[in-house]
C-alpha cells in the first residue's frame, strides 16, 4: 500500500509520526526560513538549528523573533502561537545535540564535499531510521547521499525563497529513497500549507532547471540589449524579470555554480555566461516599469525566452523529470510565472511553438528539442487530480494558490472527467475533494466578470455558461459525492450542493460572499438549497443576504451535510462509501414551484454589522421568490442566471468589484 504513489498525497496513509525534534543544519539564507516554517506549522515541535558559526546562528535566532513579532503585529499569527513558536527552538554548533532528532534537514553551503560530510557526521548521530533530507538547489541525491549506510531514508527536500512563505517543495524520489519516505514528505507538506511536486534526481531537478537557464539565457543576450530592457520584454511572463530577481536572491553566484554543473553533465550549451564572473549587481528598472526597447530587439529577446521556457518544458517532460502539471504550478507559484509554461504554449498555439523552438534550436545547438508531437505534450488535466480508490475515482481540485477556486478550465476538466467515465461500469462514482486542508473551494474566479459588468445579456450567458458542470450534475446517474475539507464558498458552495451527497470535516465551513462584493450567486444557489433541503431555508436565506457563515457541524444539523468525518482519512473513506450507498439511488433535485416560508426582511447588512447593498439584497430576495414558484428546475435557475445580468447592471456591482480589485472593502452607501 505505502508504495501506491497516489496524486493526491494526503490519500496516502501516514506511515511514520509526525516529528518530535527536528534538525536544521545551515543557519545562513534559507535554513531559518526553513526552521521559521516548521514550527508555525507543527506545534509543540523541537527544533534545533546548528551552524559551525555560532554568529550565524544568533543572527537566525533573531531573524526568527523578527518574523514572530511582525507577523503578530499583522495578525498573521495569535498571541498564544507567537508565545508557543520559540518554546523549544535552540541554536547549536555541536552536532551532538541533533542525535535525538527524527529529522535532519541540511541547508548548508551549496559544496558537494561539505554536504557529503555533514551527513557522514549525521549519520554517525542520529538514528538508522531518522529522516535525513539536503535542501540542495541542484546536486542530485545520487551523489550526496551515495556513502550513507542507510540511503534509504534520504532525499532532498528543495526549498524556494522565501522559504516560510513559498509554498513550493521539490521532493526528490530517487532510485534509492524508500518509496514510503516520499510519500509521508509529500503528505506532511500538503498537510502543512506547502505544495509538494515529486521530481527526478536531474542535476537542478525541475524548477531551477528553468530558474537557471531563464536567466542565463537572459545573460546571454546583453550583448543585444541591457539588463533593464530585457527585464521589461521578460515582464511579459514574469512578475519580475530574471536580472531583478537575480540582485533580490543575490543569484549571480548560484547560476555560476548551477549551469557549470549543467554544463559538465549535459553539455557545453548550459555554461554559464562568463559576465556572471564580473558583476555582483545588474542595473535593473522596477519591475512593473517597462522600459523602451525598439521592436526588433524586443521580438528578438522575446524568441529567446520563450525558447529556452519551452525547450527546457521539453526536455523536463520527455525525460520525465517531472509532471506537466506540476510544472506549470511550480512555475507560478515558486518562480514567478505569470502562466505555467504548459498554458503558454496552450496560448500561442502549436504552429508557433514549432517556429520558436525550431528558431531556438538554431540560434544555441545543443539545446533539447521536441521529441514527439507538440500536441502529446499538453495534459487532459492540468488543474485536478485524479486518483482511483476501488471502484471510485477521487477528483482533487487543485490550485493551492487560489484555495481551490473554480475557473473555466478547471469546470472542463471536472465535467471531461465525469463524462469520460459515465459509461464506465469498472467506476462506480466521483468524490470530489480541494486539495490541502484549508479549502474545499474558495468560489469562482472572478474571470472574465470585470468585463461583462453593464452588459446584462452577456453577464447572464456567462452564469449559464459557468454552469455547464452543475446541470451535467443535476441529469448524472452516477453518485458524485462532494468532500468538504474546508471552506466551501459561493460557486465552490454552488458545486457542493449540487453534488448527490456532501461529507465534511468537521472544520469544513460554508458562506456566499458574494454580496458583499455587490453581486449574487448565480449558478443555483438561490434556487436549489430551498427546494433540497427546504427546512434550511431561512439560513440559506440569512447566508444568500447577510453573508451568514454556517459551519459543517451547523449544516449537519440542518440535514445539509449527510455526514461529518473526524480527519481527512475518515473524509475520504466516507465519501467513497456514500459512493457505493448511492448506486442506482441519486435523488434528483424537486422540480415544481415550492411554498417558502416568509423571510424576516432585515437591515441591507452583515452579521457582523457591515453595511451591504439595499438594491443587491432586493434582488436576491425577488430572485429567490420567483425562482421558488417557478414550475421546473430549468426555469427556476433560468431566473437565477437573469438575476446576474440584472445584477451586473447596478452601481453595487460596479463597487463591489472595483473594491474586489483594488483589495479594500466595498463602499455602497451611494450605490443604492
Ligand atoms: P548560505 O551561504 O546563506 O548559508 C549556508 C550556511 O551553512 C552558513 O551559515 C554556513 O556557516 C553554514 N555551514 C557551512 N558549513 C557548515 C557545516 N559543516 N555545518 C553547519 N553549517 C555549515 O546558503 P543558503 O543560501 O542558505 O543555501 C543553503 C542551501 O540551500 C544550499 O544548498 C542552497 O543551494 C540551497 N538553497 C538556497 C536557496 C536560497 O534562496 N538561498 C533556495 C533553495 C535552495
Amino acid at each position: 500500500m505505502t508504495s501506491t504513489r497516489f496524486a493526491n498525497p494526503l490519500l496516502q496513509p501516514a506511515t511514520r509520526p509526525q516529528p518530535r525534534h527536528i534538525g536544521v543544519i545551515g543557519a545562513g539564507t534559507i535554513g531559518p526560513d526553513i526552521a521559521y516554517y516548521l514550527k508555525g506549522a507543527l506545534p509543540g515541535l523541537k527544533l534545533t538549528l546548528v551552524d559551525i558559526r555560532q554568529a550565524a546562528i544568533d543572527a537566525a535566532l533573531a531573524r526568527l523573533r523578527e518574523y514572530t513579532d511582525k507577523a503578530l503585529a499583522r495578525g498573521k499569527l495569535t498571541a498564544a502561537a507567537a508565545r508557543e513558536l520559540p518554546q523549544g527552538l535552540h541554536g547549536s554548533t555541536d552536532y551532538g545535540t541533533l542525535a535525538d532528532c527524527d529529522w535532519v534537514l541540511e541547508a548548508a553551503t551549496e559544496d558537494l564535499a561539505l554536504k557529503r560530510r555533514i551527513f557522514a557526521e549525521v549519520e554517525a548521530r542520529v538514528a538508522s531510521d531518522a529522516v535525513i533530507t539536503s535542501n540542495t538547489s541542484s546536486l542530485p541525491a545520487a551523489r550526496i547521499f551515495a556513502a550513507l549506510r542507510h540511503p534509504e531514508r534520504a532525499t532532498v527536500t528543495h526549498f524556494f525563497a522565501p522559504a516560510w512563505r513559498n509554498p513550493a517543495v521539490e521532493v526528490i524520489d530517487w532510485p534509492r529513497a524508500d518509496p514510503a519516505l516520499v510519500a509521508w514528505l509529500r503528505r506532511l507538506f500538503c498537510a502543512t500549507g506547502k505544495l509538494p511536486l515529486v521530481t527526478a534526481d536531474a542535476p537542478c531537478f525541475m524548477l531551477d532547471r528553468v530558474f537557471d537557464n531563464w536567466c542565463n539565457e537572459a545573460a546571454l543576450l546583453l550583448g543585444d540589449a541591457t539588463a533593464a530592457a530585457i527585464d521589461s520584454v521578460a515582464g511579459e511572463f514574469v512578475h519580475a524579470g530574471p536580472f531583478f530577481v537575480l540582485n533580490l536572491a543575490h543569484g549571480n553566484p548560484i547560476i555560476i555554480e548551477t549551469n557549470t554543473l549543467q554544463a559538465d553533465e549535459e553539455g557545453e550549451h548550459y555554461r554559464p555566461a562568463a559576465i556572471f564572473r564580473s558583476v555582483e549587481r545588474w542595473l535593473t528598472g522596477a519591475p512593473n516599469r517597462p522600459a523602451e526597447v525598439p521592436a526588433p530587439t524586443r521580438a528578438r529577446i522575446r524568441d529567446r525566452l520563450l525558447g529556452v521556457l519551452l525547450s527546457q518544458t521539453v526536455d523536463i517532460l520527455d525525460r520525465g523529470i517531472g509532471g506537466a502539471a506540476d510544472l506549470d504550478l511550480g512555475c507560478r507559484t515558486a518562480l514567478g510565472f505569470k502562466q505555467g509554461p504548459i498554458e503558454l504554449m496552450r496560448g500561442l498555439g502549436e504552429a508557433e511553438v514549432a517556429r520558436l523552438l525550431e528558431r531556438f534550436g538554431h540560434d544555441r545547438p545543443g539545446m533539447p528539442v521536441a521529441q514527439r508531437a507538440l500536441a502529446t505534450y499538453l495534459p487532459a488535466e492540468r488543474h485536478v487530480l485524479v486518483d482511483r480508490i476501488d471502484d471510485v475515482l477521487v477528483i482533487t481540485l487543485r490550485r493551492p494558490e487560489a484555495l481551490n477556486a473554480l475557473h473555466d478550465e478547471m469546470t472542463d476538466e471536472i465535467l471531461a472527467l465525469l463524462r469520460r467515465h459515465e459509461d464506465d461500469a469498472a467506476v462506480a462514482g466521483f468524490v470530489i475533494v480541494g486539495y490541502g486542508t484549508k479549502a474545499f473551494c474558495a468560489g469562482g474566479d472572478i474571470g472574465r466578470f470585470p468585463s461583462l459588468l453593464g452588459n446584462a445579456e452577456a453577464a447572464a450567458q456567462y452564469a449559464r455558461d459557468c454552469s455547464r458542470l452543475l446541470v451535467h450534475l443535476d441529469r448524472s446517474t452516477k453518485p458524485v459525492v462532494a468532500a468538504l475539507n474546508g471552506m466551501a464558498l459561493g460557486g465552490g458552495l454552488e458545486l457542493a450542493m449540487r453534488c448527490h451527497a456532501l461529507v465534511a470535516q468537521r472544520s469544513a465551513w460554508l458562506q456566499m460572499p458574494e454580496v458583499t462584493l455587490g453581486i449574487l450567486p448565480a449558478i443555483g444557489a438561490m434556487v436549489v438549497p430551498f427546494r433540497r433541503w427546504p427546512a434550511a431555508a431561512a439560513v440559506f436565506y440569512g447566508m444568500l443576504t447577510r453573508a451568514e457563515r454556517v459551519d459543517a457541524a451547523q449544516a449537519h444539523g440542518l440535514g445539509i451535510v449527510d455526514e461529518l468525518a473526524e480527519d481527512f482519512d475518515a473524509l475520504i473513506r466516507q465519501a467513497v462509501a456514500r459512493v457505493h450507498a448511492l448506486q442506482g439511488r441519486v435523488g434528483r433535485i424537486p422540480d415544481g414551484a415550492q411554498t417558502l416560508p416568509p423571510f424576516e426582511p432585515g437591515e441591507a447588512r452583515t452579521a457582523e454589522g457591515r453595511a451591504l447593498s439595499p438594491t443587491v439584497v432586493g434582488l436576491i430576495a425577488g430572485a429567490v421568490r420567483d425562482a421558488a414558484s417557478s414550475p421546473t428546475l430549468e426555469q427556476a435557475l433560468e431566473i437565477g442566471y437573469r438575476a446576474f445580468g440584472v445584477v451586473a447592471c447596478t452601481a453595487a456591482a460596479h463597487e463591489g468589484i472595483a473594491a474586489f480589485l483594488a483589495k479594500r472593502d466595498a463602499d455602497f452607501s451611494a450605490t443604492g
